[in-house]
């Protein structure tokens, strides 16, 4: 069920409606948005009995949600979700495209400063990094652990990069929830339930990538559960599907893209280089994903690919990922978009030009 609000409804009236719901045993979710502000509820096995609500003061109308997910939707929330950072001029799902790059995982100080620089200076605004490696076999390297959250957090400091980082577990999510900008839920993990609804539970936001063979509609209901625990800030991330093609590690489901912005308001970004697996595919993988209206990019990019102790084959050498960041600025300029510099990349613009 959803309560709309009128557009001329007062925070009280919406406060006192949230009330009236969470004293009828349910949760409220009060989701504003430019229009009106609508209030999702969950935590109800049937119908909710919607005359008393429907007779309260701004209240516009109650309405049912049909879609199995309602947080997600946009009947609850036509118009996207942006999310912000504190004390920084970057968003995801604004009219800037949000580029993450970075080593598939943090193997030590030293390489994680080299590739932090050139995306810097390339113009990409997140950093990325895996501490914590979910690995197809257990004696592959399975990250730095807390110590690889620790340089993260140093590369935050000394380039103005956000930085964004995979959970694997309860334990690893407390620690990324405070070292990191943004929290990573792997495809491994889309259908992690109970950790999907601690990710729900954490401050940050949340980048949820789809699993290995998830429907759209699995997608979506995953994105619900971290919402339905009151963190609205989730971006999914499309990075390939399994399917009979061996060409590419994975299948990337581009059409995802304007299917998930038809049916829900939530951000969602591209993964090019899980998607392919293959260096040579993850520019012209990237430069489509912005043609069709990705709000960002995720990309791995490695000083020294040949050496990198996971994902080397797919990881760009820090001059091709120039090029891909000079072609997909071309591109988003033809769609009405721009990629905003990082606040470190903007102050030293500003300290250059006085
Ligand atoms: C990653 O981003 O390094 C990763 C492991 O991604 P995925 O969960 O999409 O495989
Ligand atoms: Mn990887």
């Amino acid at each position: 069920m959803l309560v709309v609000m009128q557009a001329q409804a007062t925070e009280e009236q919406v406060r006192a409606v949230c009330q009236k719901i969470e004293a009828l045993g349910y949760r409220a979710h009060s989701m504003p948005g430019a229009q009106r502000t609508a209030i999702g509820i969950t935590g109800n096995q049937g119908e909710v009995e919607s005359g008393t609500l429907e007779e309260m003061p701004g209240v516009q109308e109650v309405i049912r949600v049909s879609k199995p997910y309602k947080l997600v939707s946009r009947d609850t929330k036509p118009d996207n979700t942006v999310i912000k950072f504190p004390d920084s001029p970057v968003t995801i799902g604004g009219p800037g495209l949000a580029i993450v790059a970075g080593p598939c995982a943090i193997e030590n100080r030293d390489q994680a400063f080299k590739v932090a620089e050139c995306v810097a200076r390339a113009g990409a605004q997140f950093f990325r990094g895996g501490a914590y490696k979910p690995r197809t076999s257990p004696y592959s390297f399975q990250g730095m652990g807390e110590e690889g959250l620790k340089i993260m957090a140093e590369v935050r400091d000394r380039f103005g990069l956000l930085v964004v980082t995979e959970a694997v577990d309860y334990e690893s999510l407390e620690l990324v929830d405070q070292y990191a900008d943004v929290i990573q839920i792997g495809a491994r993990n889309m259908q992690n339930f109970s950790l999907l609804k601690r990710a729900g539970r954490a401050r940050k936001p949340v980048l949820l990538k789809r699993g290995i063979s998830a429907t759209l509609e699995e997608f979506l209901m995953a994105a619900e559960y971290i919402m339905s625990e009151g963190n609205y800030n989730v971006v999914l991330c499309e990075r390939g599907v399994r399917t009979f093609a061996d060409h590419t590690r994975n299948t990337l489901d581009l059409s995802v893209v304007p299917a998930v912005q038809r049916l829900s308001h939530l951000p969602i970004i591209v993964d090019p280089s899980h998607g392919t697996g293959k260096r040579n595919k993850v520019t012209p993988l990237s430069r489509a994903a912005v043609a069709v209206g990705a709000d960002g990019l995720i990309v791995e990019v490695h000083h020294d690919p040949d050496r990198a102790l996971s994902d080397g084959m797919q990881s760009l050498y820090p001059d091709q990922f120039d090029a891909l960041m000079a072609q997909v600025r071309q591109i988003a300029a033809v769609l009405g978009r721009s990629i905003p510099a990082s606040n470190r990349v903007r102050a030293e613009a500003t300290t250059s030009a006085d």
